[in-house]
């Protein structure tokens, strides 16, 4: 099993980039961010619980999290491996998920961080609200938040799998296309 980390700030092009990656390397794209919503569509308890949080821009509460992505990696059978979107993002999450990805004969092969910058980023989701329609993406506030979040509790994840060489910095800025190719350089070279 091959399975990675997609790392980034919010609006890095985490999402758009899982889905070039799923379509050539044929893995399962979690994306944490994407079952909170579609829970939230749903207005499932879990729905209901998450929307507390992400309206402010804040992190759903680790525990809550950590089960979440446990159910959604158990649903598959004979998975080719993972691709993590948007988790983990403190370093209570990357504990659990090393200790869950042992418990089920697996390991993270690779963290990869998409690197772009604030002022960057702030563009990107502003536009990107038009289109989503997500209410964290079009207020400058719970952007900011977000970004502020990123830097505080989810940044130090880099440090963690630095730690285990397992860290892998890339270029998030330029065309679409152009950043697909560098990902899938890094992930060609995993995959040898
Ligand atoms: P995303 O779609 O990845 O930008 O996530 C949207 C929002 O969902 C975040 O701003 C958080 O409030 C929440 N969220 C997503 N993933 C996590 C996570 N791993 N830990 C805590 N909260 C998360």
């Amino acid at each position: 099993m091959i399975n990675l980390v997609l790392f980034g700030p919010p609006g890095a092009g985490k999402g758009t980039q899982s889905e070039r990656i799923v379509e050539k390397y044929g893995l399962i794209h979690l994306s944490t961010g994407d079952v909170f919503r579609a829970n939230m569509k749903e207005e499932t308890e879990l729905g209901k619980l998450a929307k507390q949080y992400i309206s402010k821009g804040e992190l759903v509460p680790d525990e809550v999290t950590i089960n979440m992505l446990k159910e959604e990696v158990l649903k598959h059978k004979n998975p080719k491996g993972f691709i993590f979107d948007g988790f983990p993002r403190t370093a209570k999450q990357a504990k659990a998920l090393d200790i869950f990805m042992e418990e089920i004969g697996s390991e993270v092969s690779q963290m990869i961080s998409l690197d772009v910058e604030k002022e960057e980023l702030k563009k990107r989701l502003a536009k990107r609200a038009i289109d989503s329609g997500r209410e964290d993406d079009a207020d400058p506030e719970i952007i900011e938040n977000r970004i502020k979040v990123y830097q505080a509790e989810t940044a130090p994840v880099m440090e963690y799998y630095d730690k285990q060489g397992k860290w892998t910095k890339v270029d998030g800025i330029g065309e679409i296309d152009e950043i697909t190719e560098r990902l899938f350089e890094v992930i060609d070279k995993l995959i040898k």
